[in-house]
């Protein structure tokens, strides 16, 4: 285990194992496990070490990671050696993400999961100074893709033909392409790419690559990727060759260890074998028969679960909040609730909510439609930016809940039969929403 410094505990840091994120409730780790299917018993050693070790809090990130919060300085490797003790190995080095059904799924272009591995292998030999939030996107496609996932390098194997397309700095759609790459060539290339940005210094990120200096160097013909690369949510019922799989998410990402542990028993009972970490902060469920799903469903919902495509809440992005950082200005817990409450009925997927104890934005780095912010002047009203942008409006914390309630009832009564949360949002003028929001009408 690495010894703690200063600069290991600095916010902004990644904060593995060996270099925890000191937070308002004590240490925080990250951690993926190495294995991409858990068992039950995997799951019930890592809620008791986190009750053990930490405060009991877990999360699952936006991309699928695991937080275990509340540690110390001494706890740390205690939780490190419990892990060992479970076999449950941590990824280290630079994030590489696979779609979460990568090799199980039949209607994926290409399995993604060997490709991940030799880069990962090959980066690990480069030695290189990489910057720590460094992220690779491996996308074999299939029905749980990553075209949504924002990237610092992306790979996205190609429908028609056994190629992959290399690109820089953005989502399957907004990339930079870089070159259309054959089988034998993929490590190369994305090698190429990971020293470019080694070469531009250690905090360098794909938006800072010259992309066409990058493919003038490759001298391949870009592809343009189709317009319907569309990622599905995971949450949810999924099948697979027949097979049932049901996406469960804890309620804003973050559940207590006694509650994931009561679900994977309760899921156990219907049947479950295997867990899967996925994007949107999603467990994904398999072995549940078909007979079992709905049994499985209200166990998921008893226990602080989502576990349909239209829980409202999936759409709105938290971070730990006043009960969880010492950077929070307020509780996005009961923000998120107040939201919920007021506004359920509008959170139909078509846009996001943010939702942030302070600028610095960790559970949504990209613009949301609304971000409610902490500022030392108060909550501010973003719309359409992100957490560091400057708020339209700021009001007291204390405020905060009658001017949501104030914004959910103008909306929801302007709303026109059918009509998205986008469209209503989009002919709304942001003075009447600045103005419900501080109360002035
Ligand atoms: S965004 Fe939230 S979790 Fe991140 S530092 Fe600010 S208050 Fe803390």
């Amino acid at each position: 285990m690495t010894a703690f410094t200063p600069d290991t505990l600095r916010r902004g840091a990644c904060p593995s194992l060996s270099a925890p994120m000191q937070t308002g409730d004590g240490l925080l780790v990250r951690l993926r496990p190495a294995a991409p299917a858990l068992t039950g018993e995997d799951l019930l050693a890592l809620a008791g070490l986190a009750r053990e070790h930490g405060n009991g809090l877990i999360e699952i990130t936006a991309r699928g990671n695991l937080q275990l919060r509340g540690l110390m300085e001494a706890s740390v490797p205690r939780l490190a050696a419990g892990l060992s003790a479970a076999g449950i190995v941590p990824q280290t080095g630079v994030a590489i993400e696979i779609p979460p059904l990568s090799g199980i799924d039949p209607s994926e272009t290409a399995d993604a999961t060997p490709v991940a591995n030799d880069l990962r292998k090959a980066i690990a030999a480069a030695s290189l100074a990489l910057a720590p939030k460094l992220a690779i996107v491996v996308d074999g496609g299939g029905m749980l893709s990553l075209a949504d996932m924002v990237a610092d390098i992306r790979l996205d194997a190609l429908a028609d033909g056994p190629a992959w397309r290399l690109s820089v700095g953005g989502d399957r759609r907004t990339a930079r392409p870089v070159a259309v790459l054959a089988a034998d060539r993929i490590i190369d290339g994305a090698m190429a790419v990971v020293s470019a940005l080694a070469a531009l210094g250690p905090a360098a990120r794909g938006r800072d690559l010259d992309a066409a200096a990058l493919a003038a160097r490759f001298g391949t013909v870009s592809q343009p990727v189709a317009e319907d690369a569309v990622s599905h949510h995971p949450l949810g019922i999924h099948r697979i060759f027949g097979e049932s799989l049901l996406g469960v998410a804890p309620a804003y990402g973050q559940v207590h260890a006694d509650r994931l542990a009561a679900l994977v028993k309760g899921l156990a009972a219907c049947g479950a074998f295997e867990f899967r970490l996925a994007p949107h902060r999603t467990l994904l469920v398999r072995g549940l028969s078909e007979d079992a799903l709905v049994a499985a469903q209200a166990c998921a919902v008893r226990e602080g679960f989502w576990c349909t495509q239209t829980a409202p809440g999936r759409a709105v992005s938290i971070c730990a909040g006043a009960a969880g950082c010492a950077s929070a200005r307020f509780d996005t817990h009961a923000a998120a609730d107040a939201v919920v409450a007021a506004a359920g009925g509008l959170l139909d997927g078509s846009i996001d909510v943010h939702i942030s104890g302070c600028p610095k934005g960790c559970a949504h780095p990209a613009r949301a439609a609304v971000t409610l912010c902490g500022t030392a002047a108060g909550v501010g009203l973003v719309l359409g930016g992100r957490a560091s942008d400057a708020p339209a409006a700021t009001l007291p914390a204390g405020d905060l809940k009658p001017a949501i309630q104030r914004l959910g009832t103008l909306l929801s009564a302007r709303r026109m039969e059918g009509e998205t949360a986008r469209n209503l949002l989009d002919r709304t003028a942001p003075a009447t929403l600045v103005s419900v929001y501080q109360g002035q009408q």
